[in-house]
């Protein structure tokens, strides 16, 4: 035998994956188990891991020993910690076994599943799963997949969002003139998440066209009707177009809901494409007692959850439910030679590949099929519930300080926090709080972030990583306090 082929890659070998792969699981629930001794924030430079890792890629395999060995010295003081129990910040990744594992087995199988006929059951399971969904969240027949609607799993919520923004478009340009581009005008709130400003760049909206209505602390935040109608019916008497309204339930700055019945009738009657950006708080509502949050969903066209989020479905997993499954597909369906197909051309199936922007997709509803079977819901509903029992705890910790206080009311698992300014000077408060922030994070006990809420700088801490219990909580709000005494007496 030559030595060309004694040094044929081998990389589907089934028991090096049985080797490698016991002990990669091995390495991972270790850490999990050791999580909470590395500092949650990583505190590594920029460009430290150039200093560590040579300039080029080995020429022949190294083993396994030395990956995890860098691992372990090299990539993870860099990692921050998404996973720890004392992880606080922006919003939860939630990761879980059940997700993880689907993740797992998903990349094991491999497939591409963006026509049904590549993996028919990658399709099948998607819309099952949306559909099991749709209906813990109570959601109207007409999200579902029996009729002319259903859902869809997207990379990300900016992804949810562009198609139907592309879907909307279509559809408004093919009923008024196809050069009207120009006259369109998209509604939102100064709340809502700067992924629909970047959706709007891509779609070609003017920015002079971008209404970004204004929230204050009257509504906690949330999105004004009688803003809305009035922006609308002067964009009306301008000559322009209204077509797109893009609301949120469980803004990412402070958790604030928008009222959707009230929106809806305004965007229905105007013709509007209405969606819901309810990336964080939708998971929550599962729960009877928080379903009220998405009272008026009826309205809406669209709106997307990411279960990547607060559902425990490992990255990526962004829930797309519209109502017209018709206008996404004849927005962004192709039919190219190469992929046409007996069930395709019958139209007897649905192909994802229609309703997103990659062609390519991997078979992510294990994931979440995963997570509903091995939980069950009423376990998942008790997992929320758990966590915004712990933000409440949190909320009356920080409202018994004097020294702090509570900036918007708490609906879900966010608690906006600040300290409070001496003498009304906000300006020294905020330099005040963003010293608390670095303080606090730099400590690497816990990570919290913060946000801009009418001019004052807000701390946020988010509660709903796996792991975190009431002792984490407590301790979190002990080191803040130890923190903001010794700022406060310097
Ligand atoms: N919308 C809301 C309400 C969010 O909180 C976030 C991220 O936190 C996003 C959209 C953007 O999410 P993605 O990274 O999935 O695009």
């Amino acid at each position: 035998m030559g030595n060309e082929s004694r040094n044929v890659l081998k990389p589907m070998d089934s028991e090096q994956l049985r080797e490698y792969g016991h002990r990669l699981i091995d390495f991972i629930a270790d850490y999990y188990k050791t999580i909470e001794s590395f500092p949650v924030l990583s505190q590594v430079q920029p460009g430290y891991l150039h200093k560590l890792l040579p300039d080029i890629a080995p020429d022949h395999p190294e083993t396994m020993d030395q990956v995890l060995d860098d691992v372990r010295a090299k990539i993870l003081p860099g990692v921050t910690h998404w996973q720890s129990p004392s992880f606080f910040a922006y919003y939860p990744a939630n990761s879980s076994v059940a997700g993880f594992l689907g993740e797992m087995l998903s990349a094991g199988l491999g497939i591409m599943g963006f026509s049904w006929i590549t993996s028919p059951a990658a399709t099948e399971l998607e819309m099952i799963v949306l559909d099991w969904l749709a209906k813990l969240l109570n959601l109207p027949e007409q999200f579902l997949s029996k009729g002319n609607g259903g859902g869809v799993i997207q990379g990300s919520s900016s992804e949810a969002i562009l198609v139907v923004l592309i879907a909307a478009r279509n559809k408004v340009l093919r009923n008024v003139r196809q050069n009207a581009l120009e006259k369109l005008v998209v509604y939102s709130s100064d709340q809502t998440h700067s992924a629909f400003q970047k959706t709007c760049q891509i779609v070609g909206i003017h920015p002079e066209n971008c209404r970004v209505l204004e929230t204050d602390a009257s509504t906690n935040y949330a999105l004004r009707p009688g803003l809305l109608q009035e922006a609308v019916s002067q964009d009306l008497e301008a000559g322009l177009i209204p077509f797109f309204l893009c609301a949120t339930v469980g803004t990412t700055s402070s958790a604030a809901t928008d009222p959707l019945a009230e929106l809806g009738k305004i965007a229905n009657s105007n013709d509007m494409w209405f969606h819901v950006d309810a990336a964080y708080a939708e998971s929550a509502c599962i729960c009877p007692e928080y379903r009220q949050y998405i009272d008026g969903v009826e309205t809406t066209d669209s709106f997307s959850m990411s279960a990547h989020k607060w559902f425990l479905t490992n990255f990526d997993c962004s829930l797309l439910w519209v109502k017209d499954q018709d206008s996404l597909t004849e927005a962004l369906s192709t039919n190219p030679e190469y992929l046409k197909n007996k069930a395709s051309q019958a139209n007897l199936v649905v192909d994802f590949k229609d309703w997103q922007i990659p062609l390519g997709r991997s078979f992510r509803s294990l994931k979440l099929w995963m997570v509903l079977r091995l939980y069950g819901s009423e376990a998942l509903k008790n997992y929320i519930r758990n966590h915004i029992k712990l933000a409440k705890d949190f909320e009356q910790l920080v409202s018994e300080d004097p020294n702090f206080e509570i900036v918007t009311p708490r609906i879900f698992s966010l608690v906006c926090f600040r300290l409070v300014p001496a003498k009304n000077d906000e300006k020294k408060c905020n330099n005040r709080n963003r010293k608390l922030l670095d303080a606090v994070n730099s400590s690497g006990k816990l990570f919290i972030s913060h946000t801009a809420l009418s001019g004052k700088i807000v701390l946020r801490c988010a509660i709903g990583a796996p792991l975190t219990e009431e002792k984490h909580v407590k301790e979190a709000w002990k080191v803040i306090q130890d923190e903001a005494s010794f700022l406060l007496h310097k």
